[in-house]
């Protein structure tokens, strides 16, 4: 079982495999405070991109189980309505590249000078930030393959 992440071509791929590298942190958005990703409801829509981007969702998908689309705990304030617990254990990583894909174009990140970065290693018991976008967390053991960096379209 592999996963897929964004790094940039500047950085040493084999860095994920340092554990002193294996947390993560928010991108954008507020540190601390009332959560904006549910509105403080502690409750929010999740959609695996990774299994919307397939014709039907994925039983073994270990992001969502074949659910695809769901409403559960919010990831990023825990259920309470205020962010608290920013730092998790583990790196962001998607279960497939397309989920990836979809999850930066949505972002309109701009995919220049970055590459995806396959790697293998246990899941987390944490929770990814974005875990309603179906991102998970794992410790990288291995770097499988790097791969160039094309985004789809924005929706
Ligand atoms: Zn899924
Ligand atoms: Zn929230």
């Amino acid at each position: 079982m592999s996963y897929f992440r964004q790094v940039s071509i500047r950085e040493d791929p084999d860095e994920l495999l340092n554990p002193e590298n294996h947390h993560s942190t928010p991108w954008g958005g507020p540190d601390h405070g009332r959560c904006d990703k549910c509105g403080g409801s502690g409750e929010v829509r999740h959609r695996c991109l990774s299994c919307l981007e397939l014709e039907r969702p994925d039983p073994d998908c270990e992001a969502c189980g074949g659910r695809a689309e769901w409403t559960d705990v919010c990831p990023t304030c825990e259920g309470d309505g205020e962010i608290t617990r920013t730092r998790r254990r583990g790196v962001s990583v998607f279960p497939t590249a397309a989920g990836l894909r979809r999850y930066l174009a949505d972002r309109e990140v701009d995919p220049e000078g970055c590459a995806i970065v396959e790697v293998e290693g246990p899941v987390s018991d944490d929770r990814d930030l974005d875990a309603d976008s179906g991102a998970l967390l794992i410790f990288p053991r291995e770097v499988v393959a790097v791969h160039p960096l094309e985004l789809p379209n924005p929706r």
